[in-house]
């Protein structure tokens, strides 16, 4: 990694990150999601030479949540192509992660595929009326396949406590069913959905996971071609623009590389050509991302030069 001393940067910013922990706000409209530590504060970087360093609680599992929505547009790209842009676009919403605003102007076609609208309709293109246990089977064993780690697995206990309370996407995914842009029943989907954002993973595990996208969508530990170098890139190019909601903007501002963040407090960010990067803290801001996360990201690409402006 040229003169970079990767290790003595992620230490660093592990500590700076110390005063910081415990700041925003643990997601509590998830009642199971609630009950984490808010001041726990992980950050791994795995680097496209298959070297990892990592500081803080990156060995502790947490709720994968929104960032599932990368690896199920990585597989609804390769299994149905460009056909999946006639049903969720990709341009920034502007709104927050679960409005419905937007949806009926635009026939029930979500603006990208990570507003939970667009990750909604992303699954159920997905499974193209596959059954859900064969589906959340599928994302379960690629991230296993990815992060080269057979322990991961779902939190039943969060599944079913966003089934019981996820009224809003409940309401937007019969919205979108009724302007036919929701092919399996609304519950076999949904139920889908729930299960892919209970993945529990560490950012450790995370980051090998999304590494393939940092180089051109091939594993460069495996050697195994994830996807084409141009769904790699489109993928990527979706995390800059769609990966942080309404704060997608000043995301791209602070940190100035793709990334998607998720409500259990992760944030999965790509350094093209370099590494794949994976922070964790629970605390939210008021738009819904990392609140400690996005400023740890922020030191590391400060120090690292990274960001791809
Ligand atoms: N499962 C969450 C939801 O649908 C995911 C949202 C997020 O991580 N931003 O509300």
């Amino acid at each position: 990694m040229g003169t970079l001393d990767l290790a003595a940067i992620v230490a660093d910013v592990g500590r700076e990150m110390q005063s910081h922990r415990g700041e925003g706000h643990v997601a509590d409209y998830i009642p199971a999601l609630a009950r984490v530590d808010a001041r726990r504060f992980g950050l791994a970087v795995v680097t496209c030479g298959g070297e990892t360093f990592e500081t803080g609680d990156a060995w502790v599992p947490f709720s994968i949540q929104s960032i599932s929505k990368v690896f199920t547009l990585t597989l609804a790209l390769e299994r149905l192509g460009e056909d999946l842009w006639a049903r969720v676009g990709r341009e920034p919403s502007g709104s927050r992660f679960n409005s419905i605003v937007q949806l009926e102007a635009e026939h029930g076609v979500p603006r990208n595929p990570f507003i939970n609208a667009g990750a909604i309709v992303t699954t159920d293109a997905l499974m193209a009326g596959r059954g859900r246990d064969e589906v959340i089977a599928e994302i379960r064993d690629t991230l296993r396949r990815l992060a080269d780690n057979d322990t991961i697995d779902l939190d039943k206990e969060v599944a079913e406590s966003e089934a019981a309370t996820g009224f809003r996407n409940y309401a937007l995914a019969n919205f979108m069913r009724g302007f036919d842009n929701l092919r399996s029943p609304v519950e076999e989907v949904l139920q889908t959905y729930f299960h892919q954002c209970a993945m529990r993973i560490t950012c450790r595990q995370l980051a090998r996971a999304g590494l393939f996208l940092a180089n051109g969508g091939v594993d460069p530990i495996s050697g195994e071609r994830v996807v084409s170098a141009e769904h790699a890139r489109r993928i990527c190019a979706i995390m800059m623009t769609c990966g942080h909601y309404d704060a997608s903007g000043d995301f791209a501002f602070k940190v100035g590389l793709p990334g998607k963040s998720g409500v259990g407090g992760g944030i999965l960010t790509i350094a093209p050509g370099k590494a794949a990067i994976a922070v964790w803290s629970p605390g939210l801001n008021e738009v819904g991302n990392s609140q400690v996360g996005t400023l740890a990201l922020e030191r590391l690409v400060a120090k690292t030069g990274w960001s791809v402006f």
